[in-house]
């Protein structure tokens, strides 16, 4: 979906979002109940969220630090993630975006500010550029059809679009 921007290779390096501490649990991406099913019958750990939707489950041990990470249970050290692309969790393929929303109620698009591959300029723009252009209407559909998926606004992540008002490219 945005793989022309930033690259699978680019991403082979890194694996930070495919990766969780305690603090940062809310990030595991919601699923479907088409990938729940697929998902659950193939063994793999799931948990609920409180608002009943389901998502990967996390093994942290109990000695570990608090700020320890924990792998997505679909993530293969040498390989990535196990899912073909296209069948990965929504909110997996257009990171480092996300549907947030804000404390005012208002829908908006925010850009997880820490992902390596935009820290280049041009990156950034191009990524933004697709978000509030092709990528759009796609996004705004994501309210509807994945509710689970538009999360509360998060300090780590800078508002690139606002409904109702545009753009907001910082
Ligand atoms: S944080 Fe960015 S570069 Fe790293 S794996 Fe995620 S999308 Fe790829
Ligand atoms: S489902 Fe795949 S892409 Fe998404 S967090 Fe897990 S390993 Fe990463």
């Amino acid at each position: 979906m945005i793989s022309h921007i930033i690259t699978p290779e680019q991403c082979a390096t890194c694996r930070l979002c495919c990766q969780f501490t305690r603090a940062s649990q809310w990030e595991t991406p919601s699923l479907s109940s088409k990938q729940e099913n697929s998902l659950r019958e193939r063994g793999i750990p799931l948990m609920r969220r409180e608002d009943g939707s389901a998502t990967l489950a996390l093994r942290y041990s109990a000695e570990e630090a608090e700020d320890t990470c924990a792998p997505c249970p679909l993530l293969d050290p040498g390989r990535g993630c196990v899912l073909p692309r296209a069948e990965r969790p929504i909110e997996c393929r257009i990171w480092p975006l996300r549907l947030m929303r804000r404390e005012d109620g208002s829908l908006c698009i925010a850009l997880y500010r820490n992902c390596p591959a935009i820290c280049d300029e041009k990156a950034r723009e191009d990524l933004i550029r697709e978000a509030t252009g092709p990528l759009l209407p796609f996004l705004q559909r994501m309210e509807e059809e994945i509710p689970a998926a538009v999360r509360p606004l998060h300090p780590a992540y800078d508002v690139i679009w606002t409904a109702g008002a545009g753009s907001s490219k910082k």
